[in-house]
């Protein structure tokens, strides 16, 4: 189900990202503790009162070629509205309300969406006074909060959510197989689109997805139905769209988000940059199963060795995906373009796939038995029963005797052994420890 879009505006250094910070910070530690993921994100997840949401942060969405502030600040203004289902409006207390603060809101007010304003840096309740001026915006009650100190910020999430629009049913039936393609423009996603399509029974015709960003193409191959996320095959026209490259790294976040299998698509001419790890390790913590797609694999100039290099290169870069599959091929000549569909099928398998706790169990004990736990201050770990709790992706909770005893290099040498004997290929499998003596 695709969560709703919460988009933190505002001018620079009112607070955006050290807010922004706080509030997906607490499923990050969570959920992704491990080395290789980037840090440096404008876009999160946040749950709150058991609502989940994505949140971006505008601020660090930088138009190509505009460097005067006040101009994209309105770009950012503008793509918030375009994105989001709520926007938070965030001003800065101690400056009070100024020019730049009154055009975010002229462009707000034509937005329809509901605008939360939050002033920040109120560090010290006696300054409360300081927020009646954002009265002024029309907006409703401003919202007191402080970046430093961490207050104001559950009456901010809860005047959030309450704004949040009901959450949309699945739009596929839950055995169709939902693919993205993301990646940079021009590696050849809508080339790809194509050929995939050319080669196999579509359904319909495509179809505008849900939302604006993407176009969606159901087919079917060897009776197994799939719906074709297609990010690019829906150029937008508007100016904002094309100037930003950071903007349609959201445009994917989105379609990731929607989807079961992601095929993170590289120009094998070009190599690996750095926004296809930005990406890809979005893919990896939303839970996706993930493939990689080295694309125009007909125009590299290879020996016997290139295809090699190329996947040694892939792990580096990748170190926390070791899990998926890498396939070369070419969208313009179709060369291995047969080996794609039976891939995907078998990483949204493995992605799906149910463990009895018996046969985990048998595996745990069998690691445990051959690598036992190291020992932390004279105590040591004790595994007592491993369980799946769920699928899409496959999360296994461990019980132990102290969940503080279990470390990362353990837990890694068990998903190893788990996946040794499981398969598991293309998809991430998320483990949590629980104290359970
Ligand atoms: P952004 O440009 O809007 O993303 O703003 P930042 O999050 O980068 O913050 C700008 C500056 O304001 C930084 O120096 C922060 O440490 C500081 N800041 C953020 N929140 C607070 C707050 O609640 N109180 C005070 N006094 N400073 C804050
Ligand atoms: P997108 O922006 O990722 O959707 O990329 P396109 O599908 O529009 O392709 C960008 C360019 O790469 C076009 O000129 C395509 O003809 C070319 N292209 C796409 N796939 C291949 C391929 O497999 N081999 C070669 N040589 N060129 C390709």
């Amino acid at each position: 189900m695709a969560k709703p879009v919460v988009a933190i505006v505002g001018r620079p250094n009112v607070g955006k990202s050290t807010i922004f910070n706080r509030i997906i910070g607490d499923r990050l530690a969570i959920v992704e503790d491990k080395p290789g993921v980037t840090r440096d994100r404008i876009y999160g997840s946040g749950e709150w009162g058991g609502k989940p949401f994505n949140i971006i942060d505008t601020g660090g969405i930088e138009i190509d070629g505009v460097d005067e502030i006040l101009r994209s600040i309105r770009m950012q203004a503008e793509l918030a509205i375009e994105e989001a289902d709520v926007i938070v409006f965030m001003c800065d207390a101690k400056s009070g309300v100024v020019q730049a603060d009154e055009e975010v809101a002229q462009i707000l007010y034509r937005s329809g969406k509901p605008v939360i304003v939050a002033v920040n840096k109120v560090d010290n309740l006696n300054r409360m006074d300081d927020i009646y001026e954002f009265y002024s915006f029309g907006f409703g009650d401003p919202i007191a909060i402080s970046g430093s100190h961490g207050t104001g910020i559950g009456d901010l999430l809860d005047a959030v959510i309450e704004n949040l629009p009901e959450p949309k049913d699945d739009e596929y039936d839950e055995d169709v197989i939902k693919v993205a393609l993301i990646g940079r423009p021009n590696v050849g996603k809508s080339s790809l689109v194509n050929a995939i399509l050319g080669e196999e029974r579509v359904i319909v015709s495509s179809i505008a997805g849900t939302t604006r960003d993407a176009v969606d193409t159901p087919f079917e191959k060897d009776g197994q139905k799939y719906v074709i996320i297609d990010t690019a095959g829906m150029r937008k026209r508007g100016k904002v769209y094309e100037t930003t490259e950071k903007y349609s790294v959201m445009r994917s976040l989105k379609a990731i988000e929607r989807a079961d299998v992601v095929l993170v698509v590289i120009n094998g001419e070009e190599g690996i940059i750095e926004q296809d790890k930005h990406i890809a390790g979005y893919a990896h913590e939303a839970g996706k199963a993930t493939l990689f797609v080295i694309n125009k694999w007909d125009a590299v100039e290879k020996d016997d060795r290139t295809m090699q290099e190329f996947e040694q290169s892939i792990r580096d870069h990748f170190l926390f995906m070791s899990y998926a599959p890498i396939v070369f091929l070419s969208a313009k000549t179709k060369q291995r373009l047969h080996k794609l569909i039976p891939v995907i099928q078998h990483v949204a398998e493995q992605h799906s796939k149910r463990i009895s706790t018996h046969l985990l169990n048998d595996v745990v004990s069998d690691a445990v038995a051959y690598n036992p736990p190291p020992t932390d201050k004279g105590r040591r770990l004790r595994i007592n029963y491993v369980t799946q709790v769920s699928v899409k992706p496959p999360t296994l909770v461990i019980f132990v005797n102290d969940p503080e005893l279990m470390h990362f290099s353990y837990e890694r040498y068990l998903e190893n052994r788990i996946r040794a004997s499981f398969d598991f290929e293309g998809t991430p499998i998320r483990l949590f420890t629980r104290r359970k003596s």
